[in-house]
């Protein structure tokens, strides 16, 4: 069996965004060699997620209004978390709901997506450096 292991590192110029890494996984399953497999993706940051969805307009600001309204950055004060001096609870919050990662077939090379499947880093307290694992695994 062959493996490979790739660190994907950011550093978002805001708190919130929502980045589309289908191209950077797809080419760690490119080096890893493998043409049958898994691909496991995840945030190595409990403030940030990987998730798969639609690159369509509109969706991602719909995504960040909906997590605005179900955990508001502001006011920071709402949070026991940020009692620690921190201000990102709502981070922790918005991270549980998008998910901690994903794992995807590979096919004949391929990452093994339904026709509208993009994978996600979304990014709820960036402007700091952050990174995002991929696996490849298989033969
Ligand atoms: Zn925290």
């Amino acid at each position: 069996m062959k493996s490979h292991r790739k660190e994907l590192w950011f550093e978002t110029s805001s708190r919130r965004d929502y980045i589309n890494i289908t191209g950077q996984v797809q080419e760690a399953v490119d080096v890893s060699g493998v043409i049958e497999g898994l691909c496991l993706v995840n945030a190595m940051h409990i403030t940030a997620s990987v998730y798969i969805n639609d690159d369509e307009g509109g969706l991602i600001e719909d995504y960040d209004d909906w997590l605005e309204s179900i955990a508001p950055h502001e006011p920071t004060t709402r949070y026991r978390h940020n009692r620690t001096g921190e201000d990102n609870g709502d981070a922790h919050l918005k991270r549980q709901i998008m998910g901690r990662e994903v794992v995807v077939a590979i096919t004949e090379g391929r990452l093994d997506l339904g026709p509208w499947e993009q994978i996600f880093y979304g990014e709820f307290d960036g402007r700091r450096r952050k990174r995002v694992l991929v696996k490849v695994i298989g033969e």
